[in-house]
């Protein structure tokens, strides 16, 4: 992407926050003609957007937001299609493993509620998946096989997305952080590190951080940040043909394009939010790569070549948040929660036209701010 230096003083719509939720939205209100301003007080896509796993399941999503995350698995093949960069895209389908009976019993019960949208993927017993899948460990006693599980390199991907927003005429600004927020008259006056700017419309996309930038316009959003490990081993010859996820959600593995293998499953890690502090907890990082290799045993052969750790947004109820705030005029929040690089440019997408549109977002009805009365 270009380095856009000089702060316009005024636009149609500000997003705050450059993470893949902010750039989805950039992108698509700038194709729709918007002048559009993106401010990022560090660089776009440098926290959670890409430090995630890059997973792009379907089988770890529960109603009601299913008929959302189906959407959203389509927006990322027409993403990869419709970005000028390769971005590391592949759907080569996953497991999704039960490793006890009351974990089975769960899966049983995931598979249905699956069904029920169309989304239900096919039954593996242990000895059908032994012989699919002999890479994977002893312990598994069911699985279920999608073939819409995907993936993405987050690395690769927001700055292509950031490349595409400017291509369509979006200024993104970096290190420029939105300080204060006033009403002046009809617009939104916003004052930042660079100076101040006017904008008809502001779209907060500031992840872990939208409560704050929420108080800035005086309204209250209960998010709060969890800081969740990954790890990567060194590359190997291709041994894992599937993404593997765990019903009880605490495991996702997969080995990317260049053989590295990525191991997560938000197992919280050490630091602290205020001081953005992000460390590893070596007990939880232990019990993380100890669960991966007793699923795939082959891990154990390979060496660790890096853990770390990000901040991921949390709501009460663990759903995003989509819309206009209540009691605000033209504000707007776009908050992914967990799995939010998968949601993000749909998300980005249904944004732009609910601005540009007024189209609601049906399928993301059950994330709406006014859940939380936010005034
Ligand atoms: C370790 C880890 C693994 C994950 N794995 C997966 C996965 O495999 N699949 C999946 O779907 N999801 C995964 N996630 C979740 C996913 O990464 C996030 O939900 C998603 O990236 C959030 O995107 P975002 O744009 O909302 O926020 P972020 O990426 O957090 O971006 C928010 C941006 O706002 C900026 N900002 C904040 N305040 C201001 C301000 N006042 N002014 C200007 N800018 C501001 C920040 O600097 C930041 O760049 C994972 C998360 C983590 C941490």
């Amino acid at each position: 992407m270009r380095a856009d230096s000089a702060l316009p003083t005024e636009c149609d719509v500000c997003i705050v926050g450059g993470g893949l939720a902010g750039l989805a939205t950039a992108w698509r209100l700038a194709q729709a003609r918007r002048r559009v301003v993106l401010l990022e007080r560090r660089l776009p896509a440098g926290a959670a957007s890409s430090a995630n796993a890059g997973t792009l399941a379907i089988q770890n999503k529960r109603p009601p937001l299913l008929p959302f995350f189906r959407d959203a698995l389509a927006e990322w093949a027409r993403v990869a299609r419709e970005l000028d960069a390769e971005i590391g895209y592949g759907a080569p389908g996953g497991f999704h493993i039960a490793r006890s009976d009351e974990d089975a019993a769960r899966l049983r019960k995931n598979f249905e509620s699956h069904g029920v949208f169309g989304l239900a993927g096919e039954w593996r017993d242990a000895a059908a998946l032994r012989k699919e899948a002999p890479w994977l460990g002893d312990g598994i006693v069911a699985a279920t096989y999608s073939p819409m599980d995907a993936h993405a390199d987050p690395l690769r991907a927001g700055s292509a997305m950031a490349a595409a927003a400017q291509a369509s005429g979006a200024a993104i600004l970096t290190g420029t952080e939105l300080n204060s927020a006033s009403r002046e008259g009809t617009v939104w006056r916003l004052e930042t590190g660079a100076g101040a700017l006017r904008a008809e419309t502001v779209v907060m996309a500031a992840g872990p951080w939208t409560g704050r930038v929420a108080a800035l316009f005086g309204a209250k959003l209960p998010v709060h940040p969890s800081l969740i490990m990954l790890s990567v081993t060194e590359p190997a010859p291709r041994f894992m043909d599937r993404i593997v996820t765990h019903v009880a959600g605490n495991l996702t593995v997969k080995q990317v394009r260049n053989g590295s293998s990525l191991i997560g499953g938000g197992w919280p890690g050490a630091g602290d939010f205020d001081t953005e502090r992000l460390g590893i907890d070596p007990l939880m990082l232990h019990h993380n790569l100890r669960l991966a290799v007793a699923v795939v045993p082959g891990l154990a052969r390979l060496r660790l070549a890096r853990s770390w750790a990000n901040f991921e947004a949390q709501t009460p109820d663990g759903l995003p948040v989509f819309g206009a705030l209540p009691g605000h005029d033209k504000l707007f929040v776009v908050l992914p929660t967990a799995g939010g690089w998968t949601a993000a440019p749909l998300m980005g997408r249904l944004m732009a036209s609910l601005i540009v549109a007024g189209k609601a977002a049906e399928t993301l009805a059950p994330a709406t701010p006014a859940r939380f009365n936010p005034r």
